[in-house]
C-alpha cells in the first residue's frame, strides 16, 4: 500500500544533536553553530522552512552529510531569539517527513535537495483501529509511571485520528533512544510505525515494571529503618510518661554506639546487638540486665584489634636476654635462634616453646625477657593445681556468676591481641569431673583450632593465633602426651654453687637494692653470699636465696630508715645476726663407713638430690621388702638387682643358701618427694651386697645406673642435677653408667675438677668402687 506523497524541494540544513523532530511536532532548540545559524537566516528570508536530520553521533562538530541519517523532518520556524554568545533559540513546528537525495551546497550553509513523504490517509482497517487503541492504551499506562507528563496530553493524544500522526506524536513524548526515534521517523509506512512504536512502549512498561519492583523493595527497606525508628522515639516518649528516666534510653544508645565503633567482626557484632535489643526491652534495675551488660563490657573490652608491632632484631634480643640473665648460654641460643626462625617468617605456626627445669631457675623470667626483647606485652597465667576446664574456657552465661576463662581475661588485661603469654607449670594440671583441662589446653595451643578459639562465656570466636605462647614445666613426665607433643622443649637445669654466687651478685642483689628503693649501692661479700646459698638455701634454683637476700636488704633498708648509716659491706656475720641462725646444715652424705648403706643420687623435678638406701639382712625366708614409699619400676629394679645377686652369690662371696635363711629388707628414705624410676637399681643392688657379705661402703662414694638382669649398668638421666647434689654433699667420688660419660661436659669445669668420676659397664665394676676391700 503506497501511501506517502512524494514532492522534491531544495531547503537549508540544520543537524540536530540528540534530538528527532516529528511532524506535527513543536519544539525549541539553540543552534550555535555557525552555518546552522546561517541556513536559518537563509529560511527567514525565504518560506522559513528548515531542514532538521539528526546527527548520527552527537559528538560531532561539523558533520559531513554522511554523518546524518537520511530521513529528516522539513519544519518551519515559528519564533527566533538571539541569546549572548551568538547563540539562536528557535522554536519551530514540524511539517513532514524528507529524504534527502543530494547536497545542493556546502557553503556558507548547507542545503539539501529533499523528497518530502506526506502520510496519505489511509483505509480505517480494523486491525489499524485496534493497534491505534493498543498503542493509546499502552500510552495510558506509560503515563501513569510517569509523572512528569501532564494528563492532558494524553487528552490531546486520545483525540487523534490519524494514525501516523498519532504515532509521532507518541513516539516525540516517550523517552526512547535517539535509534529508536530516528526508527519510528524512518517508518515511512504508518502500520509499520504503529507497530514499531507498540513494541517499543511494551519494552519500555516491563522495564518500569522492574524499576517500580526494585524501588519498592528499597523503599520497603528505607520504611522498616524510618519504622524502628520511629517506635523507638514512641518508647521513649512512654518511659518519660512512665518516670522511668531517659537514662536508660541513653545507655543503651551509647552501647549502641560503642558496638558500632568497636569495628567487631561480623559475629561478634551481631551477638552484641541481640543481646543489646533485649536489654533494651527489659525493665531498668532488673538483675538480667546487669547480667547483660557485663557481657557487653566483656566483649567491648577485649582486644579486638589492638596488637604491638613485633621487634624482631636478634642482635637486640640477645641483649636483652643477657642483660636480665646470668650464664644459660644454650638456653639463650635455643631461644635466639626459636626467634631467627620466626623472623624469617613470620606466620609460622612453630612448636609451643615450653621451658622444663627446676623451680626458680628463670623459666618465667626468661619468658619477660622474651617479651621485653620481641616489644611485645606480657602475661604469665599458673596452671599449678589446675583441675577445672571451666578456668581455662570460662563457664556457660546460663550458670549463675559465670565469667569468662582465665585465657579470655588476661587477654582483656593486657589488652593486647599477641602478648607473650607465659603458661606456667604445664605439668601440674590433672583432670577430674570437672572436666579435662589438658584438652581445653589443647585447643588453646593448636594453631589449627585456636583461630577461633571459642570460651565459653563468651560464646563468640576469639583470634588466638598471633599470641605467642609459651609454656614452663618442672618434668615432662606429667605433661599430657598430646600436648607435649606440640612443644618444642628446652630443659634448663639447676645451678652450681658459683653460678649462684654470680647470679647474686650481679643480678639478684643489685635488684633487690633498686626494689627496696635504697638509692646507693651497699657491697656485699662472697662469702656473705655463698653463707646463704650453703646454709640458708636448698635448692636447685635461686628463688630462696633471692628471698634472702630480699629480707636482709629491708633489714639494711630499716636501718637506713633509722637514720642509721650503712657503710660496711655486708659480710657472714652480718648475714647471720640479720637473718638468724643458719636453717641448714650442708647436706652431708653418711659420714663412716657403713655395713648396707649406700650413697645413690636421685633426679626430683626440685633438683638433685642424694638419697642414703639402706640394706639388713635378717632371719626369715628369702623375702625381698621393700619400704619408703617406692614407685613399681624401682621395686622391680631392686627384684632384678636381687635376683642377679642369686645367680653370682658364690663369686661375690655370699652363702648360697642365703635366700633359704634370710630376709633382705631395703629402704629408701622417703625425702619430700616419692621416687621412682630405674635410676637407684645399682644403688640398691650395691647396699643388698654390702648387707650379705658384711663389707662396709664407702661413705664418700655415690652412684646412679639402671641394672638389668645379668648386672649390666644402663644410662639414666639428670647427670647434672645429681652431681650437683653429690657436690653440695661432699662426695669425692660419683660412679655412672659408661654410656652417661658424654654428659658430663655439661658440668662446670670448677666441680669436674673436684669430683672423682668413675664410668661403669657392669655391677661388679660398681661392687669394685664403692665396697670396702
Ligand atoms: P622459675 O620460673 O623457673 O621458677 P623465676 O623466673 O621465677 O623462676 O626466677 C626466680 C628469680 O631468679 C627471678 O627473679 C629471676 O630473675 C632470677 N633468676 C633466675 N635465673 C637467673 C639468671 N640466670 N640470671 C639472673 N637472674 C636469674
Amino acid at each position: 500500500m503506497q501511501n506517502v506523497d512524494v514532492k522534491v524541494k531544495t531547503i537549508p540544513l540544520i543537524p540536530l544533536r540528540g534530538l528527532t523532530v516529528y511532524p506535527y511536532m513543536i519544539v525549541h532548540f539553540d543552534v550555535g553553530r555557525k552555518k546552522s545559524i546561517l541556513a536559518i537566516e537563509e529560511a527567514m528570508a525565504n518560506d522559513q522552512v528548515v531542514f532538521l536530520v539528526t546527527q548520527k553521533n552527537s559528538e560531532e562538530e561539523e558533520p559531513s552529510i554522511e554523518d546524518l541519517y537520511k530521513i529528516g523532518t522539513s519544519a518551519k520556524v515559528k519564533q527566533l531569539l538571539k541569546l549572548p554568545g551568538g547563540v539562536v533559540r528557535v522554536l519551530v513546528e514540524g511539517i513532514s517527513r524528507g529524504e534527502i537525495l543530494s547536497v545542493q551546497q556546502d557553503e556558507p550553509f548547507v542545503s539539501v535537495n529533499i523528497k518530502e513523504h506526506v502520510d496519505q490517509p489511509i483505509e480505517e482497517s480494523k486491525e489499524i483501529i485496534a493497534l491505534m487503541r493498543n498503542v493509546a492504551n499502552a500510552f495510558e499506562e506509560y503515563i501513569g509511571y510517569m509523572n512528569n507528563i501532564s494528563p492532558e496530553v494524553l487528552l490531546s493524544v486520545v483525540s487523534i485520528k490519524e494514525p501516523g500522526r498519532l504515532a509521532d506524536v507518541i513516539a516525540s513524548h516517550i523517552s526512547l533512544t535517539t535509534e529508536q526515534k530516528q526508527e519510528i521517523l524512518e517508518s515511512l509506512d504508518v502500520k509499520e510505525r504503529l507497530e514499531k512504536l507498540y513494541g517499543m512502549l511494551l519494552n519500555e512498561l516491563d522495564i518500569m515494571e522492574i524499576e517500580k519492583e526494585i524501588a519498592a523493595k528499597v523503599r520497603k527497606k528505607i520504611d522498616k529503618v524510618q519504622k524502628d525508628y520511629y517506635l523507638r522515639e514512641q518508647l521513649n516518649a512512654i518511659r518519660e510518661e512512665l518516670g522511668e528516666s531517659d537514662d536508660a534510653q541513653q545507655e543503651i544508645d551509647e552501647y549502641r554506639d560503642r558496638i558500632e565503633k568497636a569495628g567487631l567482626p561480623d559475629e561478634a557484632r551481631e551477638k552484641a546487638l541481640k543481646e543489646l535489643d533485649r536489654l533494651a526491652k527489659m525493665a531498668p534495675g532488673s538483675p538480667e540486665g546487669s547480667v547483660i551488660r557485663t557481657y557487653l563490657d566483656w566483649i567491648l573490652d577485649l582486644p579486638w584489634h589492638s596488637f604491638t608491632e613485633d621487634k624482631l632484631d636478634i642482635k637486640e634480643a640477645r641483649r636483652i636476654l643477657n642483660e636480665d640473665h646470668y650464664g644459660l648460654e644454650k638456653v639463650k641460643e635455643r631461644i635466639l635462634e626459636y626467634l631467627a626462625v620466626r623472623k624469617l617468617k613470620e606466620d609460622v605456626k612453630g612448636p609451643i616453646l615450653c621451658l622444663v627445669g627446676p623451680p626458680g631457675v628463670g623459666k618465667t623470667s626468661l619468658g619477660k625477657s622474651i617479651a621485653r626483647a620481641m616489644g611485645r606485652k606480657f602475661v604469665r597465667m599458673s596452671l599449678g593445681g589446675l583441675r577445672d576446664e571451666a578456668e581455662i574456657r570460662g563457664h556457660r552465661r546460663t550458670y549463675i556468676g559465670a565469667m569468662p576463662g582465665r585465657i579470655i581475661s588476661s587477654l582483656k588485661y593486657v589488652h593486647s591481641a599477641n602478648p607473650v603469654f607465659l603458661l606456667d607449670e604445664i605439668d601440674k594440671m590433672s583432670s577430674d569431673f570437672r572436666g579435662d583441662p589438658a584438652s581445653a589446653m589443647l585447643e588453646v595451643l593448636d594453631p589449627e583450632q585456636n583461630v577461633s578459639f571459642r570460651d565459653h562465656y563468651m560464646d563468640i570466636p576469639f583470634d588466638l593465633s598471633k599470641v605467642f605462647f609459651i609454656t614452663t614445666a618442672n618434668t615432662t613426665d606429667t605433661i599430657p602426651r598430646p600436648l607435649l607433643d606440640r612443644m618444642e622443649i628446652i630443659y634448663i637445669s639447676g645451678y652450681t654453687d658459683e653460678e649462684k654466687l654470680n647470679i647474686a651478685k650481679k643480678y639478684l642483689w643489685p635488684k633487690q637494692l633498686k626494689e627496696h628503693g635504697i638509692q646507693k649501692s651497699i657491697a656485699i661479700s662472697d662469702k656473705a653470699i655463698k653463707k646463704i646459698i650453703e646454709e640458708y638455701t636448698r635448692e636447685a634454683g635461686v628463688r630462696n636465696l633471692e628471698r634472702n637476700l630480699g629480707s636482709l636488704v629491708r633489714k639494711i633498708a630499716s636501718r637506713i630508715a633509722e637514720n642509721k648509716d650503712f657503710n660496711v659491706t655486708v659480710s657472714a656475720r652480718i648475714v647471720e645476726s640479720y637473718l638468724g641462725k643458719p636453717v641448714y646444715r650442708r647436706e652431708k652424705a653418711v659420714e663412716k663407713n657403713e655395713v648396707g648403706v649406700v650413697t645413690g643420687l636421685a633426679w626430683t623435678p626440685m633438683g638433685g638430690e642424694i638419697l642414703s638406701v639402706e640394706a639388713l639382712k635378717v632371719p626369715g625366708s628369702g623375702k625381698l621388702v621393700l619400704t619408703g614409699q617406692l614407685g613399681d619400676v624401682m621395686k622391680e629394679s631392686a627384684q632384678a638387682g636381687l635376683t642377679y645377686i642369686r645367680s653370682k652369690a658364690k663369686e661375690l662371696g655370699i652363702d648360697d643358701d642365703f635366700y633359704k635363711n634370710y630376709d633382705i629388707h631395703v629402704h629408701v628414705p622417703e625425702g619430700a618427694i616419692p621416687k621412682d624410676g630405674p635410676s637407684a637399681g645399682i644403688t640398691m643392688a650395691a647396699a643388698m651386697v654390702s648387707a650379705l657379705t658384711g663389707r662396709p661402703a664407702l661413705s664418700d662414694v655415690a652412684m646412679t645406673g639402671e641394672i638389668t638382669l645379668v648386672g649390666k649398668v644402663l644410662p639414666i638421666g639428670g647427670v647434672k642435677e645429681k652431681v650437683l647434689a653429690a657436690y653440695r654433699a661432699g662426695i669425692k667420688k660419683v660412679i655412672l653408667p659408661e654410656d652417661n660419660r658424654r654428659d658430663v661436659s655439661d658440668i662446670p669445669q670448677s666441680i669436674r675438677r673436684k669430683i672423682g668420676f668413675v664410668f661403669v659397664n657392669n655391677l661388679d665394676q660398681v661392687l669394685d668402687n664403692v665396697l670396702q676391700k
